[in-house]
Parts: C-alpha cells; sequence; structure tokens
C-alpha cells in the first residue's frame, strides 16, 4: 500500500479496518526517514523501536478486538519544545542538549492514550525564536518542495515532516505564526487554536501569554482529528479554559456542516504589502468562497500595523523572565569554566544560548527594566488591548477574517538571518492573532512560479474553531491544492 497518499485519519480508518497494520504504517514511515531525513533534517530525535513496540500492541489490540484510541497506530511527530520521558527535551538548544524530563506535556499524554505512535521530536528555532529554523542550535531543516529553502518556523520540522511524510501529523506551538506560517512554506494544514484551548503543560515556555500548541497536518480533516484528541480543559495548566465556559465539541463531526450566509473579512490595506503571487492565491481563494455563496466584506482593523512591534516587547519581556531558569544549576549546560556562582550563571548562558535568544532576553530584560516599563512594556500591553478590540468589532460583522499566511513564499537559506528586522516582518499576518488569543488555521491554496506553497489564513472568533475547521474545509473541498507533494518524495 502506498502510505504517502494516505492522510493520517484514512490511515487510521484502514488500519482499524484490517488492510493495513500499524507495524507496516510505522515501518514504512520509517524507510522514508531512512531515505529522506539526511536531506530534509527535520527531525532532533526519533524512537524507532519505542514507536514499533507501540504500534505492534496497537495491532495486538485491534486482533484482540480490544479498544483502542482515536490515533491508534498513527505515526505522528512532536516539536522538541514537548516535554517527554524518552529521550531529550532539547528545545532545539545547547543549554538543553542532554535534558530528559521528567514527565510528558498534557499534549504528549493525550498522544498516547490515543494510540498514536510517536515517531520522534521535530527541530525548531531555539526555544521557538525564529521564522525558519535557522535559528536551531542543533541542526538545519530545509524545505521538500525545494532543499535550498526554509522550512518556516519555528514549527520547521514539524511541518517539513508532515509535508515530506516522515509522519502523518504533528504538533507544532504558535507563539507569533510558529504553526501557521511554516505549515503555509510546506504547504500543509496548521491550526492555533485559541488561546486556552489546548494545554500548556510540559511545553516548554517562550511567551506564556501567546504561546498554544497545535496541528500540523495534510488534511483539514487530520487537523479536526487531532484537536479531538488534544483540546480540552487540564487542571495542570490553569490557562487552560474551563469546558463549562467553552465547551469542547468534536470537530471532526461538525466539519461537514453547511455553512449559510457566510460571511468573510477582508482587510484590503493590511493584506496588500503581500507579494504579487500571494495577493492572486489570496483573490483566487476567496472567489472560491464566493462561488459557494460567501459574502465577503471589507473591514479596517486600525491598530494591525502595530502588531509586530507590541509582540516584539511582550514576547521578549515575557521571554527574558522564562528562560532566567536555565542558570546552569536547574537544568541542562553547565559551564566547566566557572570557578564561582556568579559565574555558574554568566558562563553556562553565554556558552550554551545562540545569538537570537541572548538578542532577546536582552531585549526583554531592557522592556521590563524600571526606567522602561512603562514606555515600552505597558505601552505594549496597551497596543495590545487595541489590537484584541479590533478582533471584537470585526467579529459583529463576519464570521471569520482571511488573509495570507506570510507576505512571501519560503525564502532562501541564509536570505534573512543577518537581518532580524526583515525576519520578524515574515510574522506580519499571523502575531495578531496571537495578541488577541483568536484562532487561526493556514491551508494551501496555491503555488508560485517556482512551485512554492502559498498558504490562505483564517481566523475566527474564541473558540470558534469548530467553525474555522469548517470553513477551511469548505476551501479545501473544492480545491486539491493540499493532494499535491513535493517532487522530493516520488
Ligand atoms: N517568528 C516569531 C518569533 O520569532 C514567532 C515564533 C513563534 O510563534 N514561536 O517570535
Amino acid at each position: 500500500m502506498v502510505t504517502e497518499e494516505l492522510s493520517a485519519r484514512q490511515l487510521r480508518d484502514r488500519i482499524a479496518a484490517g488492510q493495513i497494520t500499524s507495524v507496516e504504517a510505522a515501518e514504512a514511515v520509517f524507510k522514508r526517514i531512512e531515505e529522506l531525513e539526511p536531506v530534509i533534517g527535520a527531525y532532533i530525535s526519533t524512537y524507532h523501536d519505542r514507536a514499533l513496540e507501540t504500534a505492534a500492541d496497537v495491532d495486538r489490540r485491534l486482533i484482540a478486538g480490544e479498544p483502542v484510541g482515536r490515533l491508534a497506530g498513527v505515526p505522528v511527530a512532536v516539536k522538541d519544545n514537548m516535554c517527554t520521558t524518552f529521550g531529550a527535551t532539547t528545545c532545539a538548544s545547547k543549554i538543553l542538549e542532554n535534558f530528559h524530563a521528567p514527565y510528558n506535556a498534557t499534549v504528549v499524554e493525550k498522544l498516547l492514550a490515543a494510540d498514536a505512535v510517536i515517531v520522534g521530536k521535530t527541530n525548531m528555532d531555539e526555544f521557538a525564536m525564529g521564522s525558519s529554523t535557522e535559528n536551531s542550535g542543533l541542526k538545519q531543516t530545509v524545505n521538500p518542495w525545494d532543499t535550498t529553502r526554509v522550512p518556516g518556523g519555528s514549527s520547521g520540522g514539524s511541518a517539513a515532516a508532515v509535508a515530506a511524510r516522515l509522519c502523518f501529523a504533528a504538533l507544532g506551538s504558535d507563539t507569533g505564526g510558529s504553526i501557521r506560517q511554516p505549515a503555509g512554506f510546506c504547504g500543509v494544514v496548521g491550526l492555533k487554536p485559541t488561546y486556552g484551548r489546548v494545554s500548556r503543560f510540559g511545553l516548554v515556555a517562550y511567551g506564556s501569554s501567546l504561546d498554544q500548541i497545535g496541528p500540523v497536518t495534510r488534511t483539514v480533516a487530520d487537523s479536526a482529528l487531532m484537536m479531538n484528541v488534544i483540546a480540552g480543559h487540564d487542571p495542570a495548566d490553569s490557562t487552560s479554559v474551563d469546558e463549562a465556559a467553552a465547551p469542547v465539541c468534536d470537530y471532526l463531526e461538525k466539519l461537514n456542516e453547511p455553512l449559510k450566509k457566510l460571511k468573510i473579512a477582508i482587510v484590503p490595506e493590511f493584506g496588500a504589502g503581500a507579494d504579487e503571487q500571494v495577493q492572486k492565491a489570496m483573490t483566487e481563494a476567496i472567489d472560491v468562497y464566493k462561488k459557494l455563496g460567501a459574502q465577503i466584506v471589507e473591514i479596517d482593523m486600525p491598530h494591525l500595523d502595530y502588531a509586530i512591534a507590541a509582540y516584539y516587547i511582550i514576547a521578549t519581556a515575557e521571554a527574558s523572565s522564562n528562560l532566567a531558569r536555565y542558570d546552569g544549576v536547574h537544568y541542562g549546560h553547565r559551564s566547566e569554566k566557572a570557578t564561582d556562582y556568579v559565574e555558574v550563571y554568566s558562563k553556562s548562558r553565554a556558552e550554551a544560548f545562540g545569538k537570537e535568544v541572548k538578542r532577546r532576553i536582552m531585549l526583554g530584560t531592557y522592556a521590563l527594566s524600571s526606567g522602561y516599563y512603562d514606555a515600552y512594556y505597558l505601552k505594549a500591553l496597551k497596543v495590545r488591548n487595541l489590537i484584541r478590540g479590533d478582533f471584537t468589532s470585526a467579529f459583529e460583522k463576519c464570521d471569520c477574517i482571511m488573509m495570507p499566511v506570510s507576505p512571501t513564499v519560503a525564502f532562501k537559506i541564509g536570505e534573512k538571518i543577518d537581518d532580524p528586522l526583515q525576519m520578524y516582518l515574515s510574522d506580519i499576518y499571523t502575531i495578531a492573532a496571537n495578541l488577541a488569543g483568536v484562532p487561526g488555521i493556514s491551508v494551501p491554496c496555491g503555488f508560485d512560479q517556482n512551485n512554492l506553497p502559498i498558504g490562505l489564513q483564517i481566523l475566527a472568533p474564541a473558540f470558534a474553531e469548530d467553525k474555522l475547521l469548517a470553513i477551511a474545509r469548505m476551501f479545501e473541498k473544492e480545491t486539491d491544492w493540499h493532494t499535491k507533494m513535493p517532487a522530493i518524495i516520488t
């Protein structure tokens, strides 16, 4: 059986029907990893034996007629900033290179409880800081569509792994676009859920008020399937939302519910900065919805222009505090050159943090310092509130907002690495959703003249993931972008 044609849901159904065994599926994935991983570099670690043991157990239970979980036998990958009791949890940082977590992140527990087969942990920008995975302190990941280009970031390993069929689905984390942007660059589906919908327990913190875990998948249905597994309240994460206040639904079941009188908002001025090819793909995507009877409304969201500025104050401020725990004492790397305890801190941090992480710790510490707190941090929080307000008033006029995922397609490796501002600008369309806490999805909507994928971003009101997925599915049904595969696979 040619497994690369299958989505996670199709594979799961075939395994359940006995048409393919879970072991066969895992072996097919590891065979492709053997062939392609030396080029793609999506994984920091893989767990062949462990995965095959889990797969064999799923097969045994299926034969015995015992109940199995929603992802029974499906090979999945997890970004390496989510704690696992097996292997290391590195965050692609030298400071955590040998860190072995004593517990599993809640999402990992949920994957295991659903009988998913965890194939490995994926590469990322160090501590999820970046847009290209070039900031990984451990290795380089390339874009499966063009190996001279970046896969996007920070969940570049997860997106490249799904696109190159080195797993059937993956988890990423999104603080300012890190699921949606790499998904867009790699031609796969990436969902950032509402802040609080998915537990962050065991996710190594970057910007705690912005971070959210979500699925990277081949199809919208797979995204819904993954959400069915990972969404929900977690007593271990006080920011995960009470289900009585915002119920979790069966996202797969609601996927094909017809959406009548769909009202889509676009923000013409804001979208105008994107490359011509990206804009063209966007216009064509909107036309698909028009043909399906959707009404398009033009809206103004005046504060979106300040999203990047506010984000880089808030995210770095939170990061500077979150990363203070890497002191050479509690976790990971300790300098061998330290002669007193102050040097244990300073030398361990100086030796093992990468350049971008240091830049952000300095920026954040500065923004929080007593003389500048009001001028920068407090101001940024006020801007954040205005951006939230923009979304609230927008959603009074529409069901969802559409815009590009990124202003460009995947750029060349090395192209932006020495120009942090250019790199930061690649998140212009994704960051506002994190500041406002609303969910957003990236779906494949075309290719540029060089056959590089383009993503359509759809944003919905908080906790409307069911609607968001259904809207994305409407588009997927009408188009075949999601069925295209990078040439490297065949
Ligand atoms: N690219 C953004 C940054 O560098 C977002 C990263 C993320 O979402 N983790 O901070």
